[in-house]
């Protein structure tokens, strides 16, 4: 039953003239306390939410408060299977065990959010698109899941569900202007625009990762050339890397490895060791970083832009180079109006971010009406 029923059947009993009996006011009373209990009851029935972050190589099963709490999550590969269906029975079964271990019925869940690596269909909630993830494509997620549960259930890009998880539980909370942007593997970003997400015609807004930053640069995973996923990403450090080892630049720290063991996080470990090669890497991709930051401030005026992902966890060598690129090439009204910040949801963004697209699609007033600038 929807909150609006529940109101609605008592709005409907109170006006019954059958109720009242020889002390009518008194009865009146007594029954409004306990339709009030009984809604309050109700309401509070309905406090927990399902989560599932759907990644490349794992999927969480998260069961939440829509307060921001994670309570219980089950992680799962993905890696091997590669098939829709057979993982869509695993998040079921996930999901049918959290809510039996704390004795819950479908019904006492207000939704469930569902955030996926991809485009998405705005409209149908269908992944179009998802270059890591094809067995997904076209895959019918949202009726599935409601078949089986029953509860409402919705379908999102992951990096647009890791903005509604700052716009409801972190630095995007009261903010009506701002960008979540993962700098990881790949770049992704959620564009919230006056308080709402900017999701586009085909689901496809918000692909920072492939805006040109060079003319016949680095080729990119897209199949595209000069994307800053192609020079700022943590594979592309990797690559600057290993471009730099091959062309002979001398490294102690990579000095007997081989180069496909080259990865972006042992060229954040070699900087932090002072490798020269290491720390030019990842001045080179925090350049070009800082000029993609530039241009969306140019684009959209945000009042901040959140920065998360494994390559923000380790800004050494990093966040200088790139607060300095983005000084140079942001208009510079826009930029003394914006923060740039690193993201304090840590790992649970991703299971925050589908909780958050429940309170978002369910409640768009709650978080969203609270504390705008
Ligand atoms: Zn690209």
């Amino acid at each position: 039953m929807q909150y609006g029923q529940v109101a609605q059947s008592v709005e409907q009993r109170t006006e019954n003239p059958c109720v009242g009996g020889s002390i009518p006011s008194l009865a009146n009373f007594l029954f409004s306390v306990l339709c009030s209990l009984f809604f309050v009851f109700c309401f509070h029935m309905k406090h927990w939410i399902v989560g599932i972050d759907i990644g490349g190589t794992k999927i969480a099963v998260s069961l939440g408060t829509p307060e921001g709490k994670v309570l219980d999550k089950t992680v799962f590969s993905s890696g091997k299977t590669k098939k829709a269906s057979e993982l869509i029975s695993q998040i079921q079964s996930s999901i049918s065990e959290l809510l039996s271990a704390r004795a819950l019925k479908k019904q006492d869940v207000l939704g469930i959010g569902v955030a996926v690596p991809g485009a998405i269909d705005p409209r149908q909630e269908i992944v179009l698109k998802s270059p890591n993830s094809p067995y997904w494509e076209n895959f019918p997620i949202k009726p599935v899941l409601m078949r089986k549960f029953r509860v409402p259930t919705f379908v999102e890009n992951d990096a647009n569900a890791a903005a509604l998880g700052e716009r409801y539980f972190g630095l995007g909370r009261g903010i009506n202007h701002f960008l979540y942007i993962t700098v990881s593997t790949g770049i992704g970003s959620g564009i919230v625009v006056n308080g709402s997400l900017v999701r586009g015609e085909k689901g496809t807004a918000g692909e920072i990762g492939h805006m040109t930053v060079m003319r016949n640069g680095f080729k990119c995973h897209c199949g595209k050339r000069g994307c800053l996923e192609a020079y700022s990403s943590g594979t592309a450090i990797a690559s600057h890397t290993r471009r730099a080892l091959q062309g002979g630049a001398k490294s102690r720290y990579f000095k007997g490895m081989k180069l496909n063991q080259v990865t972006g996080q042992l060229v954040g470990q070699a900087a932090n060791a002072g490798d020269r090669v290491a720390i030019q890497a990842r001045r080179l991709a925090a350049d070009f970083l800082g000029i993609g930051l530039a241009n969306v401030i140019n684009l959209l005026n945000p009042k901040r832009i959140i920065l998360g992902g494994g390559v923000m966890e380790n800004t050494n060598h990093f966040w200088v180079p790139m607060m300095k690129a983005v000084r140079r090439e942001a208009w510079p009204m826009a930029f003394r109006s914006c923060e740039i910040v690193r993201s304090r949801l840590g790992k649970n963004v991703g299971d925050l971010g589908a909780m958050a697209l429940v309170l978002e699609r369910r409640h768009p007033s709650h978080g969203a009406g609270e504390n705008l600038d």
